[in-house]
């Protein structure tokens, strides 16, 4: 890393205009106002350099549903282990899902009886390992929100233009619009504004943002992940709901502009359409998927593999929709930490290191709020 790059990212974490920004804050806070940061890296960042304890009491801030691991739903895990077991296939997966358990194990306990399943950065590696293995069936494991969509998208257009019969996806996409409107149209909703994904917006841009902003009378404010982007993220939310104000707002200029990554939206669109997507933890939002187009089915493993339906069951215990969703915190959840932990997750929210209950564990949101480093 050049110093030059060091020193833009030090000023991302300058302690004195954190402070500044903070300071603000409670100077303008005059209501409760509940947000929520949609993304499980903006909620990770929140916790490990402590900005939720430095806001004022006022200022709620609830985590919403932006782990793609988290959000993947048992059934679509359970389809994974179903594939990956079958003879004469290699199933390839980003590492953070080796883990993640489905009724009964895990791609890594696949892995470690024999199986082939191999950890890929990139599902291009995954249309590598195709053009190597013409004999076997490659499948990739394609779940994440809008930030993954557009490097899936190109796997299959490679492997088209490569020719190659043997690559599929196992298609879980998720997109955040639909989500935030679930959320917002619940009626026990509490979420008064909105600090938008700025890695999501980096893509999307923010152009589908205003007509939620206006049908919800809700502040959106694009948020980046360093200290400093979030307090001004969260400064600017703060603004607005103080001024009675409900616009979408860009508090991540060096990154995001509002029209986005037009040639990544063209190769999502190229490839994927809209569809009704499972999330787990809340259920199915309508059309808040992204599912392969007609002309692509010859690359959909559940197509190619012809699963049989699989009956899941999730926790009784787990709230983690209800966390998902800002209407509760892990603590008040009566398995956290106790019964379900990172080793034996119980639900969604504490299978990934990017889940809320993982992260109040890790850095010390329990009940006694003794900071218990993990
Ligand atoms: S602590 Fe575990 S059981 Fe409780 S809500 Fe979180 S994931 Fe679900």
């Amino acid at each position: 890393m050049s110093s030059d790059t060091f020193s833009v990212l030090n000023q991302f974490r300058n302690a004195d205009l954190v402070k500044a920004g903070i300071a603000e804050i409670h100077r303008i806070t005059t209501h409760h106002w509940a947000i929520m940061e949609i993304c499980g890296g903006q909620t990770h960042a929140i916790l490990r350099s402590g900005l939720d304890e430095l806001l004022p009491e006022k200022i709620e801030l609830v985590h919403g549903p932006g782990c793609p691991v988290c959000v993947t739903p048992l059934e679509m895990i359970d389809k994974a282990l179903a594939i990956a077991t079958q003879p004469g296939v290699i199933f390839t997966t980003f590492g953070d899902m080796m883990r993640v358990p489905g009724s009964d194990r895990d791609l890594f306990s696949i892995k470690a009886a024999g199986g082939q399943v191999r950890i890929v950065y990139s599902p291009l590696d995954a249309v590598r390992i195709a053009a190597e293995n013409p004999e076997k069936q490659v499948v990739f494991f394609a779940i994440g929100f809008e930030t993954t969509a557009p490097v899936n998208a190109m796997s299959v257009l490679q492997a088209r233009s490569m020719g190659l019969k043997n690559f599929s996806l196992l298609v879980s996409q998720v997109c955040v619009p639909p989500a935030m409107q679930a959320i917002l149209s619940a009626p026990q909703n509490r979420v008064q504004g909105f600090l938008a994904a700025g890695h999501v917006c980096a893509v999307m841009g923010y152009w589908e943002y205003p007509e939620i902003a206006d049908k919800y009378c809700i502040p959106v404010v694009v948020t980046g992940f360093e200290p400093l982007d979030l307090v001004e993220g969260i400064l600017m939310t703060v603004r607005q709901l103080e001024e009675g104000r409900h616009e979408v707002e860009n508090a991540y200029r060096r990154v995001v502009s509002e029209i986005g990554n037009l040639p990544a939206q063209k190769m999502i669109k190229t490839v994927f359409e809209p569809c009704d997507r499972g999330w787990r933890g809340i259920g199915e939002i309508p059309m808040s998927g992204l599912g392969l187009r007609k002309e692509f089915e010859a690359f959909n493993a559940e197509k190619r593999f012809m699963i049989d339906s699989i009956q899941t069951k999730e926790s009784e215990i787990c709230i983690a929709g209800q966390i998902l969703q800002g209407i509760k915190k892990p603590v008040d959840c009566p398995a956290f930490g106790t019964l379900c932990n990172p080793d034996h997750p119980l639900g969604a929210t504490m299978v990934s290191s990017e889940g809320t209950c993982a992260a109040y564990l890790r850095y010390g949101r329990t009940r006694t709020g003794v900071m218990e480093q993990k």
